[in-house]
């Protein structure tokens, strides 16, 4: 057989055939983007996956001429040569910066024929970028709550460490380093607790709750709960509610602290406005929960961030203010749970508003 008669395409792209139709059918169900090259590189055929990763896929040219990554063409050549499979890693960086890992794959129709030059070359393609940003952001995340755990810890073994030494018998002293030390050691308990809401949450993000919940008797929960936090700070919390019952498919715990954290953002960072609104109302088949307030507001740049992990606008205000940097991340996931919409509105100066809206239970 010489490499011209094995020019051919695969299915659907009414072409001549000429390599044995079933394994340019074979081919062509194969789920990744996938090439078939004679043993020179000369590209057969192609399955629909690889029409979409690479734009056109040109028939009888070779393979160097439509992908741009040396490294594959240099494997896929000394395949040809040795019989030997490869595997390489390579980007694409055209439209966007994308990776990949190349299987190239000798086949031999002598079943046989374990070694030598193959008769065809099958090139694989899988696309690991989701992977690699998946991985990504998991270095991140633990780098972050480590970072977030050692600076407190830091602080407070710093002050053990003067209070056995030069503050020992300063009375003064000692209680002024144990109430930063005990404040240091609540924000690591805090981020404790919030790393394993986060993580509870998640791990259950994939089963909606069941239970019918109420909440208008939730909302005024968290109102009251946080009233004391609202006085402490000269903000006077409104609740506007229907009188009757508002029920959807929830988990009670997770929908309190979705609120609990909405409010208690806006009495850390509205404070200003002296005012946060909670209203509760229906819209056709959604609860919707808002809460708002009349501080300094959010720059529009910092809104599609703000509910990742750790993302703060000023990190020096969230510490001091006793955040963690997490409390947007478990709203969000909460209301993932709950198949609910978060959206935020914010014009700088006038105030934020949060709102979830979250399906009506219907039986
Ligand atoms: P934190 O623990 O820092 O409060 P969050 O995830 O709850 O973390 O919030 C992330 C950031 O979003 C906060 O640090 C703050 O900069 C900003 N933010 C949240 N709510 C408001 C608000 N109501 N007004 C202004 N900024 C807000």
């Amino acid at each position: 057989m010489n490499d011209s008669s094995y020019y051919t395409t695969l299915p659907g792209q009414g072409l001549e055939q000429k390599l044995d139709p079933r394994l340019a059918a074979l081919a062509g169900a194969y789920p990744e983007p996938t090439l078939l090259l004679n043993r020179s590189g000369i590209v057969l055929g192609a399955n629909a996956a690889m029409e979409t990763m690479l734009g056109a896929v040109r028939i009888g040219v070779p393979v160097s001429l439509m992908l741009r990554a040396p490294e594959v063409i240099e494997a896929v050549r000394e395949t040809g040569a040795s019989g030997a499979s490869r595997l390489v890693p390579f980007n694409l960086r055209v439209p966007v910066e994308r990776s990949f890992e190349a299987h190239i794959l000798p086949i031999r129709f002598d079943p046989d024929a374990k070694t030598g030059t193959p008769d065809l070359i099958l090139l694989v393609f899988r696309d690991l970028t989701q992977a690699m940003r998946v991985d990504q952001m998991r270095a991140d995340f633990v780098a972050n709550a480590s970072h977030e755990l050692r600076t407190p810890l830091a602080s407070v073994t710093g002050f053990i460490d003067t209070l056995r030494g030069p503050a020992r018998d300063d009375p003064v002293m000692r209680e002024k380093f144990l109430n930063i030390m005990s404040d240091q050691a609540r924000r690591m308990s805090r981020l404790i607790d919030d790393l394993l809401s986060l993580s509870r949450v998640e791990m259950n993000v994939h089963r909606p709750p069941e239970a019918a919940v109420d909440l208008v008797p939730l909302t005024a929960h968290v109102r009251d709960s946080l009233s004391p936090l609202a006085g402490d700070r000269g903000v006077e919390i409104s609740l506007e509610a229907p009188s009757s019952a508002v029920t959807v498919r929830g988990d009670r715990d997770e929908l309190i602290r979705l609120i609990e954290n909405l409010v208690e953002n806006a009495l850390k960072y509205g404070a200003g406005g002296k005012r946060v609104e909670i209203t509760l109302r229906t819209e056709k088949s959604d609860a919707v929960l808002s809460v708002r307030d009349f501080g300094p507001g959010i720059a529009p740049e910092h809104l599609p961030r703000l509910t990742e992990r750790f993302y703060r606008v000023d990190i020096a205000h969230s510490r001091e203010q006793g955040g963690t940097g997490l409390g947007l991340a478990i709203v969000k996931h909460i209301a993932a749970r709950h198949r609910a919409r978060l959206s935020i509105e914010s014009e700088p100066g006038k105030g934020a508003a949060f709102s979830v809206r979250i399906p009506l239970s219907t039986g």
